[in-house]
């Protein structure tokens, strides 16, 4: 009997044994710490309270990197600066657009300039409008009958997309280059309907690139104020509105990246960077587009230092500024790297809100990707379906060029495009739930990344 059961519990041993992988036991520990911690949630609340509209260039946007640089003091990080770099930027102060009805009656309709918009005399600009369903339509109309006249692009987001960022990808064409070819054709002003899933009245911004010499009035309108508009316009072809936008440019600003990290115990050296863009439009407190992929870039950091991780290589928080506008953040810290010659290990970024874990998509060679997918298996059971070649991330993305593989995180993509880059990008749009599921994954994926390396 004896003998018996001292071979039952020889087997319970060895089956546990087996069942209870080192790193499966450890990543639950990150997990249950991740699940239960209010910390990144409640930092999110405080950003989008104390800093909303943090465009760079903004107040607010310096209210933001001084909320976090105190936040990683505070936690201990071994390192914590501001990375200064000079810019330009561009700032919105109002804006208008009115259907002009006839003895003088007005319909309002709800926008915001899209950046980096040309101010209008103070009076605004009264003018025909051209709908079109596209930059192709412009070629087609010619300069004479679009001169003088306001373009409207209307060209909704497709909803037969599953994944909404290829819907965005076929649209936003008309927001981002839309405006800068309707002026070739000497288009007194642009407005383009929302880019956006949602039918509803929040005007949802943007940039619009323009060259140099050719810049005019654009805004965006809500998707609710362009099917009104598109009506108006089969009712009266002749419809006139009048559009208003009072911005301006500020030609050379100083401002940083914030930079925090626990140091390798082994390899120091090597960095590992995680992070998110700290910037929001003007129009937006950007809970989703990016304070989420900030603060769960922060709770990797706090979340090392709780379990008290013998990181063997360095973990970089990096919360770049400017990624709406110019991505200018980027390209400063790819150069500040670049030239100080350590070289990042490798960079991961976090700005695709704060949904339901998807995966990581891996922009690098073969074998890398081959590596990271090897650590899918663990993170299976906390949602992640994928670890596969795919983009990394814009504000990562210049540091392609020395070779630094890139990883972003990739969330559940259905409702990321009803806030984006609206004032409808509020706190209450976060689930407690799915911020740290997210935080979990990312920092597993960054423990094993650091415990194992990537070669
Ligand atoms: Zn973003």
């Amino acid at each position: 009997m004896k003998k018996t059961l001292t071979l039952l519990a020889f087997l319970s041993l060895l089956l546990n044994g087996f069942s209870q992988n080192p790193d499966s036991v450890f990543i639950k520990t990150i997990f249950d710490n991740a699940l239960t911690s209010r910390v990144a949630y409640h930092n999110l609340e405080i950003l989008t309270n104390i800093a909303p509209g943090r465009l760079v260039g903004s107040e607010e946007s310096i209210v933001a990197l001084k909320f976090l640089e105190k936040y990683f003091k505070d936690l201990g990080a071994d390192t914590v600066y501001l990375q200064e770099f000079k810019t330009h930027s561009w700032a919105c102060d109002s804006s208008s657009v009115s259907i002009l009805k006839k003895k003088s009656r007005e319909i309002h309709l709800t926008c915001d300039a899209l950046g980096t918009s040309l101010s209008t005399p103070p009076s605004g600009i009264e003018a025909e409008v051209i709908e079109v369903q596209g930059l192709a339509d412009l070629e087609k109309l010619g300069t004479e009958k679009i001169a003088g006249k306001i373009v409207f692009f209307n060209r909704p987001m497709k909803d037969t997309f599953i994944n909404t960022f290829a819907a965005y990808g076929d649209a936003v064409d008309q927001r981002a280059h839309g405006p800068a070819e309707a002026a070739k054709y000497g288009a007194a002003g642009a407005i383009v309907r929302s880019v956006t899933t949602s039918l509803d009245d929040y005007p949802h911004t943007g940039s619009s690139r323009f060259p140099e010499d050719v810049r005019i009035p654009a805004l965006a309108i809500s998707t609710i104020a362009a099917n009104l508009l598109s009506q108006e316009l089969k009712d009266n072809p002749k419809t006139k509105i009048r559009i208003f936008v009072k911005s301006h440019d500020l030609p050379e600003v100083t401002t940083y990246n914030l930079v925090a990290e626990i140091r390798g115990k082994v390899k120091p050296d090597e960095a590992i960077i995680v992070g998110g863009h700290i910037d929001s439009w003007f129009n937006s407190p950007g809970a989703h587009d990016d304070g989420a992929g900030c603060v769960m870039s922060c709770d990797v950091l706090r979340i090392f230092k709780e379990l008290n991780i013998q990181n063997i290589r360095t973990i970089r928080a990096v919360m770049f500024m400017d990624e709406e506008m110019f991505q200018a953040g980027g390209k400063a810290y790819a150069d500040f790297v670049g030239q100080s010659g350590k070289r990042p290990y490798l960079a991961l970024e976090v700005d695709e809100g704060a949904f339901t874990p998807e995966g990581f998509s891996v922009d690098a060679p073969d074998s890398v990707v081959n590596k990271l997918h090897a650590f899918k298996s663990l993170l299976e059971p906390y949602g992640i379906k994928y670890i596969r070649k795919g983009g990394g991330g814009v504000d990562i993305y210049p540091l392609k060029n020395l070779g630094v593989p890139l990883v972003a995180y990739v969330t559940d993509p259905q409702r990321y495009f009803d806030m984006h880059h609206s004032g409808n990008d509020t706190f209450d749009k976060i689930n407690y739930r799915e911020l740290n599921l997210g935080t979990g994954c990312v920092t597993t994926l960054i423990y094993l990344i650091d415990k194992y390396g990537v070669e």
